[in-house]
Parts: structure tokens; C-alpha cells; sequence
């Protein structure tokens, strides 16, 4: 059997897989510190929407082993309220990269800064911040696999105080995902003695995956509860503690079990845009849509996703 008990040790912006052979499970543990923080911070959002994105990035990192793929799971809400879109996205790295290449981070949350101010202070306090500035709408799973194997897209309404209620209720819609998460996201204080912001966005999300009934008729659902009861009482500011790697963390989750961990991926913020990428999608507008987007004689295109900024002169598009 692949895999081996506890010896791999990865401290931050990671997923640890695991499996707990006695209750059939498998798992992910994900920690995510800078990698989070340098997407949540590049974009000024206001605290709660961060939390917000940040809590769907973590979702994405976690659920992308739930799905056997080797390519990009996209989650992306759509909704009515005062932030309409939200997109996190985690690729794992080429197959010519390595098993074990770091996986690939990347999100942005739009929003109306006057709304979401007035929903905060307006809103009705017994509702959670996902209910007063999402609202209500759809989130949606995209799997990209690797070239040549099937788009899939699965989609469930936002309903519940969370995205994870959400992502719960997706997961029992679901035959073939028989799992749950649990996900943790807040700002803490920065350890070394860096410039600007004196804390850090930082997240952790344990996500747990009973082995299908098909391969394991033997399974047994009081083990899968008892695995569940676990993860439900995890505490809060041990998931976002730096300090606790994600070795002991597993220790401190299953005391009783023997867990077997797995080897570790790194996770890195790393967008997919490029010169290239915003030059083709430039090329399949119509030239006088084009020739609309010259200011100052040329055109600009910013991603959304990293704030990069790509100028091209009117002559390289041939306008
Ligand atoms: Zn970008």
C-alpha cells in the first residue's frame, strides 16, 4: 500500500492527504497561509468579502482530490447580492511537472463597495455575512481535466449560512460524493517583522470522503460518524495556528487512529493569464470593439484575478 504513517512534514500552504484505513476514509488537510494571504490582499477587499473568497479558495483546494482529476476545479458563485461573483480556482500542476508539483491558486470576488458597506451595517444581524452580501444564487463546480478527458459541471443553489452548508448540499445531491468539509478562514498576526498590514489572512479546511460502497461493502457507517463527530469538533484556532504543522494537526484531529498520510502538495497563488492569453482573447473581438478599448493610444486589459496590467499599441493588433 502506498503511503506511510506520519512521516512527511509540510508546515504551510499545503494539502496533506491522508486515509484512516479502520473507518475507510480518505481525506485532505489543507493549511493556507501566504499563498491565501497574497490572494485575498491584492485586491483591497473589505474583511468579510475576503472571508468570503477565502472560504471558497479553501473549498476549491480541498474538494479538488474528491474528483479524480489531473487538471482545474473551478467553484464560482453567482448570485444577487452585493457580491454578485465570486471564482476560486485550483489546477494541479502538469503531468510533465511532477505528482508533485505545487497546485496552482488562484480567485477574485466582485463587488459593490456601497453595498456591501450598507449590507453590513443595514442588514438584518441575525443573518451571516454570506446571506447579507452574497444572497441568494447558484454555485457551480467545473472540472477541467486534462486534455482529452470530459468537462463535468455540477450546480446547487447557495442556500444556508455558509458556502460549506452549500458545498454540503452538493455533496448528498451527489451518488458519487459521500463526504464533508469543514473550513476555517480568519486574519491573524503576522510572525516576522514585515512592512504593511500587521496580519495575515490565513485559512485551514479538513475534507473527508468515505471510500465508495461499491469497493467497500464492508464500510462501516458508525466508524464514518465517529469520523464525522471528529472533524465537527475541531477547534477553530488550531486549524488557522501557523505554529501547528499538519502532521500534528492530524494527530490532534484522530488521536485514536493510526492515519496514514500521504505525500504532501505544496499549494502556490499563481495566476494563468499571460501576454499571449489576453492577445488571443483581444484577437476574437471585433475590430471596431477593439478600436472602442484605445485610451491614450492604447489598449489596456487588467486581469481580474492578479491585477497584472497588459498594454498592447493599436499597430500589434492591427488596428
Ligand atoms: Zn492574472
Amino acid at each position: 500500500m502506498p503511503g506511510e504513517s506520519l512521516t512527511h512534514v509540510a508546515v504551510d500552504d499545503v494539502v496533506q492527504p491522508f486515509q484512516i484505513d479502520r473507518a475507510d476514509v480518505r481525506g485532505r488537510l489543507v493549511r493556507l497561509g501566504p499563498a491565501l494571504d497574497s490572494v485575498l490582499s491584492g485586491h483591497g477587499y473589505p474583511d468579510a468579502v475576503a472571508s468570503l473568497l477565502g472560504e471558497l479558495l479553501v473549498v476549491a483546494v480541498a474538494t479538488a482530490g474528491a474528483f479524480k482529476f489531473q487538471g482545474m476545479l473551478s467553484l464560482q458563485t453567482s448570485s444577487d447580492g452585493a457580491v454578485p461573483l465570486m471564482i476560486a480556482e485550483y489546477r494541479a500542476a502538469p503531468a510533465e511537472d511532477g505528482p508533485i508539483a505545487p497546485g496552482r491558486l488562484r480567485g477574485y470576488a466582485r463587488y459593490d463597495a456601497t453595498l456591501v458597506a450598507a449590507a453590513l451595517r443595514d442588514g438584518d444581524p441575525k443573518q451571516s455575512a454570506m446571506e447579507r452580501l452574497v444572497g441568494k444564487g447558484s454555485l457551480a463546480f467545473t472540472v477541467e481535466p486534462s486534455p482529452g478527458a470530459e468537462r463535468y459541471q455540477g450546480i446547487t443553489a447557495l442556500e444556508g449560512p455558509t458556502i460549506v452548508e452549500s458545498v454540503h448540499a452538493y455533496f448528498r445531491q451527489s451518488d458519487q460524493l459521500d463526504a464533508a468539509i469543514r473550513v476555517d478562514v480568519g486574519r491573524v498576526a503576522r510572525i516576522s517583522n514585515g512592512t504593511g498590514s500587521n496580519s495575515v489572512w490565513r485559512a485551514g479546511g479538513v475534507l473527508i470522503q468515505r471510500m465508495p460502497s461499491r469497493d467497500y461493502p464492508e464500510r462501516d457507517d458508525e466508524e464514518w460518524r465517529r469520523v464525522l463527530a471528529l472533524v465537527g469538533s475541531s477547534g477553530r484556532l488550531e486549524l488557522l495556528d501557523p505554529k501547528v504543522t499538519a502532521r500534528d494537526m492530524l494527530r490532534d484531529l484522530f488521536p485514536e487512529d493510526d492515519v496514514r498520510a500521504y505525500q504532501p502538495i505544496q499549494v502556490e497563488a499563481r495566476c494563468r493569464c499571460s501576454r499571449e492569453r489576453v492577445d488571443m482573447v483581444l484577437r476574437s473581438f471585433p475590430a471596431s470593439e477593439i478600436a472602442d478599448m484605445v485610451v491614450d493610444g492604447e489598449v489596456t486589459v487588467t486581469c481580474e484575478f492578479c491585477n497584472s496590467h497588459y498594454r498592447f499599441a493599436p499597430i500589434e493588433l492591427n488596428l
